[in-house]
C-alpha cells in the first residue's frame, strides 16, 4: 500500500505499541549512520529513511534506517499508519509536537 514511500513529497506517520508517534521521512545521508534494523552502516549519500519518534510523554529522538530495513522491520510494527505531506512532516513541526505530551497536542 505504501510501497516506495517515504519519498520527496510524502512521509508516513504511525503509532508504536507504546503509543509514541513514528514519523518516517525520506533523507539523504550526510554522514555515516548505523541502521537500528540490521546494525549495518547507512552510507554517505544513501537514500534512506529518517525515523523521528515523538514520545507519548513528550520528547523525541530520531534514527537513520536503510529503506529496506524500515519496510521489512519497522513499518509492520506500526499501527494507524498513514501518508502525510512532506510539509506536515517538516522537522521543525515534528520537534514542536515533541514539546508537549500527547494529551496536550493539537490533533493531527
Ligand atoms: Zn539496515
Amino acid at each position: 500500500m505504501y510501497e516506495g514511500l517515504p519519498d520527496k513529497r510524502s512521509s508516513l506517520v504511525g503509532l508504536t505499541d507504546e503509543g509514541d508517534e513514528a514519523w518516517l521521512i525520506r533523507g539523504i545521508a550526510r554522514k555515516l549512520y548505523r541502521c537500528p534494523g540490521c546494525h549495518g552502516e547507512v552510507d554517505i549519500g544513501a537514500d534512506h529513511v529518517i525515523v523521528h519518534y515523538v514520545r507519548r510523554l513528550g520528547g523525541g529522538d530520531h534514527h537513520h534506517w536503510h529503506r529496506r530495513c524500515s519496510e521489512e522491520i519497522l513499518v509492520g510494527e506500526l499501527r494507524s499508519l498513514r501518508k502525510v505531506s512532506a510539509a506536515e512532516s517538516a522537522r521543525h513541526r515534528i520537534e514542536d509536537r515533541a514539546r508537549k505530551p500527547a494529551g496536550r497536542r493539537r490533533r493531527r
